[in-house]
């Protein structure tokens, strides 16, 4: 470990006896970290800790000395699934999250009181960026989809780092412009394509975001993050377990067989892997 990777174990949140940075290189900072505490809400169960492996690409591709100044406003976090981080037409937004094992949700609600989910957020973003746009309240509800763990900083710090014009700021515009992306494409996507298309897809972007097999979706969350009726989903549903590409029981959904699964989405998917150059 370079003494510059020492550094940066030293000032992570919390003391350097717990927190300790392993095989970390620039560019990547993979950070390992065996006992680092957690902000446990009260009354829930079982919250998925950080589990010291820093996978956020915009926090893993900043140069290192930009990384070890931010990394001191870094604080670890669990997001539970189901909860909000920013309520509807809130007004103030005192953190911004980098997930890591979390998927986030920006969901709109409809006049009849149908829901419909327009971007998700992992581990290849932030989410808050009206802390560094100065834009208005949200018309959205923010929803964690998927617990897990990650790392907030607060909106005065990251708008203050994002306009120093460095790395961080070429990141963060990055990602707006895949949001962008993601927004547009959803756009197409929710007029064009059929339900079971659009499953395949959003499936598999929060399986690309968690990594896991096995997805902790109901069909539930699923019809209201799709924006689709629940007899749909399940009909979707029942046809994809029984082609063996999907399996399911008591809120989890576990993935079979990933290549027919992506044979079976929508262009949608393969579009939004694409780089976002095209903005
Ligand atoms: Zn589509």
């Amino acid at each position: 470990m370079s003494v510059p990777e020492r550094k940066r174990a030293s000032r992570w949140p919390g003391g350097s006896s717990v927190y300790s940075l392993a095989t970390a290189t620039p560019g990547t900072h993979r950070a390992i970290a065996a006992r680092l505490k957690i902000n446990r809400p009260r009354n829930i169960p079982e919250p998925i800790p950080f589990n010291g492996l820093l996978t956020n690409s915009v926090l893993a591709n900043l140069p290192g000395s930009e990384f070890e100044e931010l990394l001191r406003y870094l604080e670890p976090v669990s997001l539970l699934a189901g909860h909000e981080l920013y309520g509807f037409q809130q007004k103030i937004i005192d953190y911004a999250y980098f997930p890591e094992t979390a998927v986030v949700s920006h969901l709109y609600l409809l006049e009849d009181g149908s829901t419909s989910g327009a971007s998700i957020v992992g581990s290849e973003g932030m989410v808050g960026l009206s802390a560094i746009l100065g834009s208005g309240p949200p018309s959205y509800w923010t929803q964690i989809i998927v617990g897990g763990s990650a790392l907030r900083v607060r909106a005065e710090v990251i708008k203050r780092e994002f306009a120093r014009g460095r790395a961080l700021q070429q990141l963060l515009l990055s990602h707006i412009s895949a949001r962008l992306a993601q927004l547009a494409q959803r756009a197409i996507c929710n007029g064009r394509h059929r339900v079971q298309e659009r499953l395949c897809t959003w499936l598999l972007m929060i399986q690309d975001r968690v990594s896991e097999e096995k997805l902790p979706l109901t069909q539930e969350q699923i019809a209201h993050h799709l924006g689709a009726r629940r007899p749909g989903i399940t009909a979707s549903c029942t046809a994809l377990r029984e082609n063996g590409i999907i399996s399911y029981h008591r809120g989890l959904i576990s993935i079979r067989d990933r290549t027919t699964l992506e044979a079976s989405a929508c262009e949608c998917y393969r579009a939004l892997r694409r780089p976002a150059t095209a903005l």
